[in-house]
């Protein structure tokens, strides 16, 4: 049986502790992630660390849970891992069971389905800060970004508040698409985030008026519109190419 994601967001805290007696721990958030390894990934964003841990080791015992917590704290304040904890750990995930499940996992998912943010062409990490930076004041907290899996050009972007992902189609990572382009699909799938669907007699509203006014305050509103309306059988062509 695995342990809940608040009991291991107090790991995380106690492991704070561990590396900064005299600091309050800030606050933590956990959640499990369908990355295609066991990989887990750990950062802080104004004052807030999120906590990122391979779907695969839901159910690793407390106390792998807790030396692992300590590896990812060791890490961030860039301090030596402590050995017990890396031992633990290391025994916990190198049993077969975890070594055939990150396998049949990558199998099942190939390479394509969950895939990097980090694209051939574009990082929608870099690109997502920095409209974060310019159109937010950085106030955006930063959900899972995603290149789809298909090269999909009806729909370009899309932000799925549940699971707090944005997802862009794969046919904009390509270096005939402009850059403003993916930006302004990041920035429009940013301010469903910013705007949450609004909610009348049971119908759920995404694209308000306020919504629609401040996606036109994009740099380039109306190039960005032209550029898309006049390439759309382009995407599309490529879309069906193998
Ligand atoms: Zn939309």
């Amino acid at each position: 049986m695995g342990v809940t994601t608040e009991t291991i967001a107090k790991y995380y805290s106690q492991a704070f502790e561990t590396f900064d007696k005299h600091r309050e721990p800030p606050p933590i958030e956990v959640s499990f992630y369908p990355y295609v390894g066991i990989n887990h990934t750990i950062r802080i964003r104004n004052g807030q660390v999120f906590v990122r841990i391979a779907e695969i080791c839901r159910d690793l015992p407390a106390s792998a849970q807790r030396a692992l917590a300590l590896i990812l704290v060791a890490k961030l304040y860039r301090r030596r891992v402590p050995t017990a904890a890396k031992e633990l750990y290391g025994a916990a995930v190198s049993t077969d069971e975890y070594r055939i499940r990150a396998v049949r996992n990558k199998r099942k998912h190939g390479r394509k389905v969950i895939s990097s943010p980090k694209g051939a062409v574009y990082d929608l990490e870099k690109i997502f800060d920095s409209v974060n930076y310019s159109y937010f004041g950085g106030s955006i907290p930063k959900p899972t970004l995603s290149w789809s899996a298909r090269k999909t050009y009806r729909i370009l972007g899309h932000h799925d508040a549940t699971h707090k992902t944005i997802v862009i189609s794969k046919s904009l990572d390509s270096p005939t698409v402009p850059k403003f382009i993916v930006e302004y699909i990041v920035f429009h799938e940013m301010l469903h985030i910013y705007h949450p669907a609004k909610i009348v007699n049971g119908r759920r509203y995404h694209h308000t008026p306020i919504f629609r006014r401040n996606e036109r305050k994009f740099a380039h509103y109306e190039e960005a519109e032209r550029w898309i309306e006049k390439n759309v059988r382009k995407l599309k062509r490529e879309a069906k190419k193998k």
